[in-house]
């Protein structure tokens, strides 16, 4: 399969540009939703950061500040055009974790936001710090009913009809317990209609799907650098500038003023209102080579690619016995089993020491997700641009194995 636009290079070209797989050339790893591997090009960019360029952005005038400063900005218009948003709608944080606490914060702050509506499958960064904010200021907390992995879009519709507005509506655009997608166009249609806001938490999505910010008409998106191969402690909160503008700061310090009087400071324009303190510059830096490094792939193809991975690994698991799938039959990227009689933790453990495949076992941070499916973990195998076709394959061969191990 060719990989690479206008070039001829093919999984196993893409596969050498990940260190990782030459320091332990076993490894299959099936771990991608948790975190992805880096390239060479997106390590280099770090290091040639802190060798030759490092400096604070925004405040001095030296060439090396005006340096440091220009790569930052470069890098909010590359992660700009990779979601096809303006810079200035794009608040840098250190990942959709901060990304979400920032926004239900802010949104919280603003009286008329009466209501939070979150299905019950979140990440549990989309689902606490919707309902503990929304008690700690005395707004309606709406968990929303899910059907298995599913939004039921009757209940969602139901409840949605019923608010009073402006509310909002926080959802995965790709669930990373299960690997559901959520109809987004819809969601975003019935919201609008009603008054409210949508928030997507797209730290499964963006990495995996061609996203239009503008053009799909979501509110907020978060996403994190470290699974689309950047690194950790790097992701953004893109927001409608309208909006961003409204919204009051999440946190106060250096940058983020205008100007401070002794009882009164007024605050930047947006994005800098949201970004108090030195960020993290070289890792900001290093997030835009990852946005760049996968703009670089033949997007489409790797969409098919991982697609197609993932419904062989659907097609080779639901023919070992005992097994029970929790993840849709169309679901992207991801696919979560249980076993009736062996612990998700054993099997995990098994294939790893004994085969070097990683799989995360757990609740994957959706306890109301799992208790929904009747479970309390499940082993979960998550697919990315490196992954083969002899991964899938490991894998299911390493389940059997392992199913015999433990008898
Ligand atoms: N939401 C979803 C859907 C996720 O998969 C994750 C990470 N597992 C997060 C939020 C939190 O992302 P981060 O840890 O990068 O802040």
């Amino acid at each position: 399969m060719q990989y690479f636009k206008g070039s001829h290079a093919t999984l196993r070209d893409v596969r050498e540009d990940f260190p990782i797989f030459r320091e332990y050339p076993r490894l299959v790893y099936l771990d991608n939703a948790a975190t992805t591997q880096k390239p060479e090009v997106v390590l280099d960019t770090l290091i040639r950061f802190y060798k030759s360029e490092n400096s604070n952005v925004h405040r001095a005038v030296h060439r090396l500040a005006e340096r440091a400063t220009h790569l930052y900005e470069t890098a909010r218009h590359t992660i700009a055009s990779f979601i096809n948003s303006r810079p200035e709608e794009v608040v840098f944080t250190r990942g959709t974790t901060e990304s979400l606490n920032l926004l239900a914060y802010s949104l919280s702050l603003i009286e008329n936001y009466s209501a939070f509506i979150v299905p019950e499958f979140e990440h549990h960064s989309n689902f606490v710090p919707w309902q503990q904010l929304a008690s700690r200021f005395g707004k309606e907390f709406v968990p929303l009913e899910i059907r298995g992995f599913e939004i039921d879009m009757e209940s969602f519709e139901r409840i949605i009809h019923g608010q009073k507005r402006p509310f909002v509506f926080a959802a995965s655009g790709l669930t990373n317990s299960t690997g559901y997608r959520l109809p987004i166009d819809q969601v975003i249609r019935t919201v609008h209609k009603n008054g409210g806001v949508v928030v997507i938490d797209g730290a499964q999505l963006i990495p995996h799907e061609p996203f239009d910010f503008k053009q799909s008409g979501v509110d907020f998106l978060a996403f994190s650098a470290h699974k689309m191969v950047g690194p950790t402690g790097a992701g953004a909160l893109v927001g409608k500038k309208e909006l961003l503008e409204k919204l009051p700061p999440f946190n106060f310090g250096g940058e983020m003023i205008d100007r401070v009087e002794l009882h009164d400071t007024t605050f930047a324009p947006v994005p800098q209102k949201f970004e108090a303190g030195t960020p993290n510059i070289a890792g900001t830096i290093a997030f835009a080579e990852a946005a760049e490094y996968l703009l670089s792939l033949d997007k489409a193809n790797v969409s098919q690619h991982i697609r197609m991975l993932t419904s062989y690994c659907h097609e080779l698991l639901s023919g070992i016995e005992g097994l029970r799938l929790l993840s849709p039959q169309d679901s992207h990227g991801i696919v979560s089993f249980t076993h009736e009689r062996v612990h998700p933790h054993d099997v995990a453990e098994f294939l790893s020491r004994n085969l070097d495949v990683a799989v995360r076992s757990g609740h994957h941070c959706a306890q109301l997700q799992m208790r929904r499916l009747g479970v309390k973990s499940t082993c979960r195998a998550s697919f990315y641009v490196y992954n083969t076709v002899e991964d899938v394959e490991s894998l299911a061969a390493g389940i059997k194995q392992a199913l015999r191990w433990f008898g």
